[in-house]
């Protein structure tokens, strides 16, 4: 049990209320223990508690240094930076203690070029109590304080004031933040260890250290969720285990246990950056205070016109039209296609082609394009569609011979829900230029390829035949908020504008164009394309490819085939699993308990990262993925 004392700034009385906290502990018979991860100044505020509080544990700082700066200057001097890693590196090795941790400054004290104390608090996973003083400008400090460590999510259990007495000023801080102060430390003519142990228990009463101290009250989530959730592509009729995640940053998952999961498939290939990535998390929130939402039939807005712009830019594509996921894309795609023939007086057109093996989402349009086996149920009142196998040209063309096609629509280069699979750009250009000669749209589904998954930003890229219709979900907002974008070529735009209003595209969604995905977007645009994010990925693929070819050739007999492309790696097991056969949760249940999520897709392993990975935190996945071969896998089957 801990908590973190941080204070409104410097000087404030955060070392005085540790001391306090650590002597009231004591006294109800807890061992009180206290840890100042970074020290600067000759007189250390660990001395002075070994002085005021002799019982306590005192944990060696991580980092100390003699000057009395900002920690960020001393590192600078010294010629080091300060690694939070190595602070929870000393933490995690703590005794079994009650604990106090004493922050330096204020919250926003910079300890090296990109952290702060606020990310120091976040990586140890600490609740917080903040010191205020009670002179004046305290209420713009403690609001202040109080809320960056509210929108960074940490948990603030109360106010501390330290200081003469100022009437009414409990209040005001209660009316404004609805924190309680839960102390109040008056002037202390002298700070020592009888001054404090006179003080420590008034302060910090039995009941409120109780409170303090107690562990998180348990919430329980998985079986609350048992009650009155319906998870998807989940039969919750066989044993179904659920995962309470808490928080997430980066490429880790963290659970109510405290243990921590690699997000090795980017949760459902949406994130690319890392969770929570401080960047967008920023953006959207002056977002959510400027305008979260408003209609968009009939209105604009700012993130909308720049997405667009940027979407465009460059391309051969003219107009953007939004939507809310993969799915609702994919609908709206071949809408606009079948209306398409329909507006120039073609009424013939009723039927899509599409690839064996696709998946395109879980509405009808979607489902009746898709011809995976999760929608065997609902076949027989979707759309008539033509399915192709994929490098099969002649095939393609015994269909064509009765063109009744309003749309052909496929996945660039990998079939992704279909076990990753690879298609060639050389049979997809055929069919494009096929598709072109005889009238037919194209539709490139880049819900999952799109934003450098397969190596360039579109996995289109690799064809010289461009599509009339292009969809982008998942990634596009770098993870944070459902939202989808149709791209479409000025020919089709072109067709829909009329004098009359049944040519146009009656079709909308509540939350179309909603300007906090679309701000979202715009950054993970700009995060895309930063030097940093280009490099990071760039060793990724390379990772990929060597463990990948590793695979390929140490398990050859095991294994049908060992795939990659960009930051995609796949693994197809020799062996009959299906999606029926075995549910997610067998393979998955053996790669958790490594630590590693990973979902493969019947008797296909695979994992896409978030290109935030370190080089180690991938060859980790490709562990997990090689020591679950041998285990599902015989020689030679
Ligand atoms: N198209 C493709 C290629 C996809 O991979 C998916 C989702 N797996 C979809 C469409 C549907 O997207 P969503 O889940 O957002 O509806």
């Amino acid at each position: 049990m801990a908590i973190f004392v941080t204070g409104t700034d410097t000087g404030i009385g955060k070392t005085l209320t540790c001391s306090l906290l650590l002597t009231a502990l004591k006294k109800i018979g807890k061992h009180p223990a206290y840890f100042k991860p970074v020290q600067t100044g000759e007189e250390t505020d660990q001395s002075t508690i070994a002085k005021c509080s002799p019982s306590a544990f005192l944990l060696d700082s991580t980092y100390s240094f003699p000057e009395p700066a900002a920690p960020s200057r001393c590192l600078r001097k010294h010629g080091q930076t300060l690694d939070l890693k190595k602070i929870q590196e000393d933490w995690n090795r703590r005794p079994s203690c009650t604990w106090v941790v004493e922050g330096i400054g204020g919250v926003l004290v910079p300890l090296n070029e990109k952290e702060t104390v606020v990310d120091l608090i976040k990586s140890l996973d600490l609740s917080t109590l903040v010191v205020a003083s009670t002179r004046l400008g305290t209420i713009n400090h403690t609001l202040l304080t109080l809320e960056v460590l509210q929108n960074q999510g940490i948990r603030i259990q109360g106010i501390i004031l330290s200081g003469p007495e100022d009437p009414g000023l409990q209040e005001t801080l209660w009316d404004f933040t609805k924190i309680p102060v839960i102390a109040h430390i008056p002037v202390l003519s002298q700070i020592n260890a009888d001054t404090i142990e006179a003080l420590a228990s008034s302060m910090f009463p039995k009941p409120l250290l109780q409170t303090l101290f107690s562990p998180e009250t348990s919430k329980n989530l998985s079986e609350r969720d048992a009650q009155v959730l319906w998870h998807p592509f989940a039969q919750h009729g066989l044993p179904y285990p659920l995962l309470p995640v808490m928080h997430a940053r980066g490429g880790e998952l963290h659970l109510e246990d405290k243990s921590i999961i690699l997000d090795a498939i980017s949760s459902w290939w949406v994130n690319l950056h890392g969770h929570s990535h401080p960047q967008i998390a920023k953006a959207l929130s002056r977002q959510c205070h400027t305008l979260e939402h408003v209609l968009f039939a009939g209105f604009t807005h700012e993130p909308a016109v720049e997405l667009a712009e940027t979407l465009t830019k460059n391309s051969h594509f003219s107009r953007v039209f939004y939507a809310d996921n993969g799915s609702t894309a994919v609908e709206c795609a071949l809408k606009m296609a079948y209306q398409y023939h329909r507006n120039q007086g073609d009424f013939h057109r009723k039927k899509f082609l599409a690839l064996k093996n696709s998946y395109h989402g879980d509405t009808f349009g979607a489902m009746a394009v898709g011809s995976t086996p999760y929608h065997w149920h609902f076949k027989d009142l979707c759309a008539e569609v033509d399915f192709v196998e994929p490098e099969d040209e002649e095939g393609f063309l015994k269909y064509t011979q009765e063109n009744r096609y309003a749309a052909f629509i496929f996945e660039p280069l990998v079939q992704a829900a279909g076990g990753m699979r690879l298609i060639s750009a050389a049979f997809l250009n055929r069919i494009l230029m096929h598709c072109r000669k005889l009238g037919i749209l194209t539709i490139a589904d880049e819900i999952f390829t799109g934003f450098f998954r397969t190596g360039k930003c579109f996995a289109t890229e690799y064809l010289s035949i461009p599509s009339n219709i292009l969809c982008l979900s998942k990634g596009l907002t770098g993870g944070f908020l459902p939202l989808s974008a149709i791209l479409v070529s000025k020919s089709i735009f072109d067709a829909f504008c009329s004098d009359k209003m049944e040519d146009a595209f009656l079709h909308g969604h509540s939350y179309t164009a909603n300007p906090l995905a679309c701000t979202s977007s715009l950054i993970s645009w700009k995060l895309l394309h930063e030097e940093a994010s280009i490099k990071r990925r760039k060793k990724l693929e390379e990772i990929t490819k060597e463990r990948i070819h590793r695979i390929q050739n140490h398990f050859a007999s095991r294994i049908q085939e060992a795939r990659s492309l960009g930051t995609i790696g796949a693994v197809e097991l020799d062996e009959r699993r299906t999606y029926f056969t075995d549910p997610p949760s067998v393979l998955s249940q053996k790669a958790l308990a490594q630590g590693v999520l990973l979902r493969p897709l019947g008797n296909v392993l695979y994992t896409v990262p978030p290109y935030c990975f370190s080089d180690e935190q991938l060859h980790r996945v490709y562990d997990v993925i090689e020591s679950l071969i041998p285990q599902v896998t015989h020689k030679g089957s």
